[in-house]
């Protein structure tokens, strides 16, 4: 006879925000399960699979190949692309998504960068009189953000003046690594172009801190920290078992119940047979990214709801967004040494916020510091070389490659779009996701003056083979597509994440954020997620 599976709490999906909410509920003594679509992953396999892995895929910054690709849980990879996620649209390349299905999800493969979002990104309709409004503000998250830097470990620039940043209460738990020789570089070519490079909030240790080591600095970060100095959701989902949590991994959900009042009673899941099981519980929490959150409440449709669970509004899978990017190489007239640092150590962030966001938006600059040896070994093997020539270059092309970005920030637009697919399904039957995208005039007016940023910063390194994308890139921060709002009519959760629709079910994700801002999202999701389970624990005690 089947088990009978039963929580108080049920929880979709063990990545960051999954995790955060089942640590919360088990250190709060509630019974928890946890579903989770992938299997549990060890990191010492995907150290060797990134080691074995073709010097191309290397040199095209392919970060899912080494996490293993299960038929039951596909998630996305480009090399080759393997079709699970179908995106058309003006803009289709900007939204090629990166996630991870298995236990601790996608910061399995993030880099870490942990910014709070501005004051005015939270109140983008009411400043600027474009996008959307959260259902809180600043002041009411600032608390959440501090929490969810201390149980992540961020380390950040404690002591320096940035303008603008988001106002801070306490300081980060640990202070900033230093910058390796390109950061430091980087930093004074670009100043007198009026950009301030400024170092980037971290999730990784710069000291020892929560019996994670400290960052040795060798560049790894994506898809892998080999020694854990970099934070993934692994550790809560652990911390969260070891209070007594239940993880059932391979368990995809695929379908919810509802009583009279549209509360909802239990979910199910298949296992990779293609069994099914029924969870039930008292409050149920999706978690299952920005993506595969929306796609489950869709899937789910039922008698009651028939146009998907928390859809009343018809707002789930609209308003898709995300953080749409140019990006441009060059080979620098000096060596930068790119590498040196973790892959994320600094950021121009002068340009986040201003009074133009009212007419096109805002951006994001920066140097990534990915080491730059395997696209060096590619290009110069691509030439003919052998012997010392080829050694020569390679070594040349390490030192003097250089990466920049620009990261524009996007309005919430209801046509940007994820449904089911209709043609395409996995091994289970369940429909792929296909999104339709456009980033937006917004964006696009803004792009034309980044291209001229990007040129800029070209001539002030003294730039040669300058390239530069003609598409926008994605930026994996996955955000609306369960958006927040006061106004059931017109949006899928209220500023506790919890949906309008069904009282007793929560979505702790990317996208409940109403916003995109112009950074790296996970922190807020993280911090909505510690928000999320304040609420549960409430409604918990008034029972
Ligand atoms: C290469 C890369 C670099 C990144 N770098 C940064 C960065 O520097 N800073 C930053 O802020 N963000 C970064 N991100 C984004 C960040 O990784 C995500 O925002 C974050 O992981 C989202 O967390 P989550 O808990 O919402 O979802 P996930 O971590 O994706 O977890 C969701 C989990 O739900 C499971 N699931 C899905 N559907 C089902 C189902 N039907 N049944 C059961 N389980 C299900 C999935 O298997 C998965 O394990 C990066 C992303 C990528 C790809
Ligand atoms: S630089 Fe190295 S030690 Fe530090 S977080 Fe990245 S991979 Fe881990």
């Amino acid at each position: 006879m089947a088990e009978d599976l039963s929580a108080d709490v049920v929880i979709v999906g063990t990545g960051i925000c999954g995790s955060f909410v089942a640590h919360e509920m088990a250190k709060a003594g509630l019974s928890v399960i946890m579903l989770e679509a992938g299997p549990r992953i060890d990191r010492d396999e995907v150290v060797e699979n990134w080691r074995n892995m073709p010097p191309h895929n290397k040199s095209e910054y392919d970060y899912a190949t080494p996490y293993p690709l299960v038929p039951w849980a596909p998630h996305t990879n480009y090399f080759p692309d393997n079709g699970y996620l179908h995106v058309d649209g003006p803009d289709r390349t900007a939204y090629m998504q990166g996630i991870i299905k298995g236990v601790g999800g996608t910061t399995w493969h993030w880099a870490a960068s942990s910014w709070r979002y501005l004051v005015n990104d939270f109140q983008l309709k009411s400043t600027y009189g474009v996008g959307r409004d959260y259902a809180f503000t600043y002041d009411e998250i600032e608390p959440y953000y501090f929490k969810a830097e201390q149980e992540i470990g961020v380390c950040g620039p404690n002591g320096m003046d940035i303008v603008p940043s988001a106002p801070r209460k306490q300081p980060w738990p640990m202070d900033s690594m230093p910058y390796g020789p390109a950061d430091r570089r980087f930093t004074e070519l670009v100043k007198p172009l009026g950009f301030e490079n400024t170092p980037v909030p971290q999730g990784r240790n710069s000291r020892p801190y929560d019996n994670r080591p400290q960052c040795c600095g060798n560049n790894n970060c994506m898809p892998i920290c080999p020694i854990g100095a970099m934070y993934h959701a692994v550790y809560h989902a652990q911390k969260a078992e070891a209070l007594g949590a239940r993880i059932i991994p391979n368990a995809v959900a695929y379908a919810m119940e509802t009583d009279a009042q549209n509360n909802i009673t239990a979910i199910k899941y298949y296992d990779p047979d293609k069994q099914s099981f029924r969870v039930t519980g008292k409050t149920f929490v999706i978690a299952a990214n920005g993506i595969e959150t929306p796609k489950l409440l869709l899937l789910a449709a039922n008698d009651r709801n028939p146009r998907g669970i928390a859809n009343s509004s018809d707002q789930v899978g609209r308003n898709m967004m995300d953080h749409p990017g140019i990006g441009m190489s060059f080979q620098a007239a000096e060596p930068m040494w790119v590498g040196g640092g973790s892959v994320q150590m600094s950021s121009i962030t002068n340009h986040r916020d201003g009074p133009w966001r009212s007419e096109y938006s805002a951006i994001q600059i920066g140097m990534n510091n990915t080491a730059q040896n395997s696209r060096a070994g590619m290009k110069a093997l691509s030439m003919g070389l052998v012997g010392h020539k080829l050694d020569e270059e390679i070594r040349k092309r390490s030192a003097h490659g250089v990466d920049i970005y620009v990261n524009h920030e996007t309005l919430a637009h209801p046509d940007n779009r994820l449904t089911l697919s209709t043609q395409y399904k996995d091994k289970l039957g369940i429909p792929h996701p296909h999104v339709y995208y456009d980033v937006g005039e917004y964006v696009r007016t803004s792009a034309v003056k980044s291209r001229q940023h990007l040129m800029n910063i070209a001539k002030a390194l003294g730039g040669t083979e300058i390239s530069m994308s003609q598409n926008f890139t994605p930026n994996n921060h996955i955000t609306g597509g369960t958006i927040m709002g006061k106004d059931p009519r017109d949006s899928v959760v209220d500023g506790w994440c919890r949906t309008h629709d069904h009282r007793n079910l929560f979505l702790a994700t990317g996208g409940a954020m109403a916003a995109a801002g112009t950074v790296n999202s996970t922190l807020t999701m993280a911090a909505l997620a510690l928000r999320a389970s304040e609420e549960i624990l409430r409604d918990m005690k008034h029972a």
